[in-house]
C-alpha cells in the first residue's frame, strides 16, 4: 500500500491536553500496529532520500529510534542514536535546546559520525524544531555532511522548518492546524 494523508490523519490517534494542557499529542502506535501501514510509512520517511549516498542515520530518543533503524537498513546506511543525557556509555558531545518551560539536552557519541559523512537526521514528529536543530548542530559538531531531515509528521503550525534553514527537510503528512 502507498501512505494517505487522510488515511493517516483517520489512524493517528489525537490526544488533547497530553502530556501537558495546550498540547495535542499525536499517538502513532495505531499506525506502527498495522504491517502493511508500518512498511508503507518507513518507504514514504525514505522516499525522497532512495537511491542517494546516506553513510548513517540519527534516530533521536525514543519515537525516533522506531522510524530511523528501518530507514537506515532500507537505505543501507549506520544506524546512530541521538540520546537524552546520561544514556550514552561512551564520550559523548552535548547541545542543549529550548522547551517551552526550561532547556533539555540530547547527546551523541564523538565517534559517532565520521567527518565528511552523509547524514540524515530522522525523527517521528516536527514539532517546533528544537529538538531536530539540535541534532543538527550535533551532527555538524562532528564534521558530518548533513543531507536532510525526514519526518511522519510536521505539525506545520508550530513553524518548526524555520528553525532548519537552508536544510532539506521531507515530511510524510502535514499538519496545518
Ligand atoms: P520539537 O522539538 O518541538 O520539534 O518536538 C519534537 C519532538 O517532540 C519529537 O521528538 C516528538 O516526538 C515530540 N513531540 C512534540 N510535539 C509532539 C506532539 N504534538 N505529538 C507527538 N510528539 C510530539
Amino acid at each position: 500500500m502507498g501512505i494517505d494523508a487522510g488515511w493517516v490523519r483517520d489512524h493517528v490517534r489525537d490526544l488533547p491536553d497530553y502530556p501537558k494542557p495546550g498540547v495535542v499529542f499525536k499517538d502513532i502506535t495505531p499506525v506502527l500496529a498495522l504491517p502493511d501501514a508500518f512498511a508503507a510509512t518507513i518507504d514514504a520517511v525514505v522516499e525522497p532520500f532512495d537511491g542517494r549516498q546516506i553513510d548513517k542515520v540519527i534516530g533521536i530518543e525514543a519515537r525516533g529510534f522506531v522510524f530511523a533503524a528501518p530507514v537506515a537498513y532500507h537505505l543501507g546506511a549506520g544506524f546512530v542514536p541521538v540520546r537524552k543525557p546520561g544514556k550514552l556509555p561512551w564520550k559523548v558531545e552535548r547541545e542543549e535546546y529550548a522547551l517551552e518551560y526550561g532547556t533539555d539536552q540530547l547527546e551523541i557519541h564523538q565517534d559517532a559520525i565520521v567527518p565528511g559523512e552523509r547524514v540524515l537526521i530522522v525523527d517521528d514528529v516536527l514539532a517546533t524544531g528544537g529538538t531536530a536543530s539540535a541534532a543538527v548542530r550535533l551532527v555538524r559538531k562532528l564534521g558530518g555532511n548533513l543531507v536532510g531531515c525526514a519526518f511522519f509528521i510536521e505539525l506545520g503550525f508550530l513553524g518548526g522548518r524555520q528553525h532548519l534553514a537552508d536544510i532539506e527537510i521531507h515530511s510524510v503528512v502535514t499538519y496545518a492546524d
